[in-house]
């Protein structure tokens, strides 16, 4: 059983298109697709597609009645009113569209209800989601589903037995040859630009040479998990600003950067696949967790816990989380998407399984401070990008009663006062330093009025006093 949600940013689609399968397979329409599947509901009867379909300028399925739909002429998706002008268009049981919101009752024939595999796909903001699952569910949770993806459109492609998908790899098969197949092709990867990040990566770190070799003299050491800037090559050597590194201990950072709004970047080093405290299931990301680490010895920062994560001790003690802050780094040890074991109610537990886990670091030699503000800027940034409330942002212990987070717990008014930051975005620093700089004020003043039971309001307010 499987479950894939693909989830493709609109700006890197190249084409989209509907593919009749004339009897054909999947697997023999996919060609060089990076993305495929089943698509539009047919009558098992009769073979023919049902509802309004058109592909490529011809129109191959119409009926008496309107409804809500996708059409795009190239890549331009976008929800609309069927049968319209577009090249393309394909409708399907309206999940989420201007007639059927979250609370209304989806129109479909009993026959698509209950539970069964499904197909659908979505629109979010800026991206296009494709949901293909044999593992089975109904209509409206499907629903719920996708909006806690982000969908802020959504319809049923299809389901049942028709239900198959190849996404880049991830793979649903079925024997169902089905009429139409959706496929979406990415634009190509322009060519390698003159500077580009690499992030430094063996547990050491990585020496600087002066020179492209081992044979140049030592100038100094990158930490693990530094982003550097390669600007030349040589012989397996990449140049950056503080002198020359071997490029066998460098990896690419993706060209698309995930930064908070203070400016740090998010260092993405995964457990490796196939350890068993990466457990693989699909986190739909309803909640964000937060944790503290609980571990005081210096240098416990998040790097520190990224590497216990991704090391046998890490796998034995069958843990994992998503994100490490402490007062300089956000270290991501797994993909959103994939379920962790962090909350302690169990591998399909709603905090295991449908929440994000965050978590901060206490090291001795931090600043406590400075981690929860780094912390908070991370949840911003998950809050925006999967649309997650703040009211689903919760401690550890709301799962299972652990105390944690111990130090937030136990300082009056402390989780209240993370929460404001959570929800106050870059201003509420700038309101911190504007209150410090105005009125000459310790930091440790500063933290007792941020701690406060209304921190960031009282913070607003003597910032903008006269
Ligand atoms: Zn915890």
């Amino acid at each position: 059983m499987a479950k894939y949600i693909a989830s493709i940013p609109l700006g890197d689609i190249e084409r989209i298109a509907i593919i009749p399968g004339g009897g054909r397979s999947m697997a023999q329409v996919k060609g060089d697709a990076d993305y495929i599947c089943n698509a539009g509901f047919y009558s098992m009867t009769t073979g023919k597609p049902v509802g309004h379909l058109k592909v490529d300028g011809v129109v191959r399925s119409k009926e008496t009645w309107g409804c809500w739909g996708y059409a795009w002429d190239k890549a331009d998706i976008k929800l609309a009113a069927l049968p319209a002008a577009a090249k393309n268009y394909i409708s399907g049981v309206e999940m989420l569209t201007p007639m059927i919101g979250m609370q209304d009752a989806m129109l479909y024939n009993p026959d698509v209800g209950g539970v069964r595999p499904r197909t659908a796909m979505a629109l979010t903001g800026d991206k296009l989601l494709l949901y293909c699952a044999d593992t089975p569910t109904t209509p409206e949770a499907l629903r719920t589903a996708l909006h806690r993806l982000g969908a802020e459109t959504a319809i049923m492609l299809d389901g049942g037995g028709s239900s198959q998908c190849d996404f880049t790899g991830q793979k649903i098969s079925s024997s169902r040859r089905v009429h139409n197949y959706l496929a979406v092709w990415l634009r190509k990867k322009k060519d390698k630009p003159m500077s580009e990040a690499y992030q430094v990566t063996p547990s050491v770190g990585v020496n600087i040479r002066s020179g492209p070799g081992t044979g140049y003299s030592k100038v100094g050491a990158y930490a693990q998990g530094t982003v550097v800037t390669v600007t030349a090559t040589r012989d397996g050597w990449g140049q950056t600003e503080k002198g020359w590194v071997s490029l066998d201990y460098l990896e690419a950072v993706e060209a698309a950067q995930r930064v908070t709004d203070n400016g740090l970047r998010i260092q993405a080093r995964y457990i490796d696949a196939g350890r068993k405290n990466r457990p693989c299931g699909v986190n739909p990301c309803g909640y964000i967790t937060i944790h503290e680490t609980g571990n005081a010895a210096r240098g416990a920062d998040a790097a520190a816990h990224g590497s216990y994560l991704n090391s046998a001790a890490g796998e034995a003690a069958l843990v994992s989380w998503h994100y490490t802050v402490d007062d300089h780094a956000i270290v991501q040890h797994l993909p959103d998407g994939e379920t962790a074991y962090h909350a302690g109610d169990g591998p399909k537990g709603t905090g295991n399984a449908r929440s994000i886990g965050v978590e901060i670091c206490v090291n001795a030699d931090g600043d406590f401070a400075k981690a929860r503000e780094n912390a908070a800027s991370l949840v911003r940034l998950l809050m925006e990008e999967h649309g997650i409330p703040i009211g689903h942002v919760v401690q550890h212990n709301h799962w299972n009663g652990k105390d944690c987070p111990y130090t937030i717990r136990h300082t009056s008014g402390a989780w209240e006062a993370f929460l404001a930051l959570c929800e106050g975005g870059p201003c509420a620093k700038t309101n911190r330093q504007t209150v410090q700089a105005r009125f000459g004020l310790a930091e440790e003043t500063m933290d007792y009025l941020e701690a406060y039971r209304y921190g960031a309001d009282l913070l607003q307010k003597l910032a903008a006093a006269n």
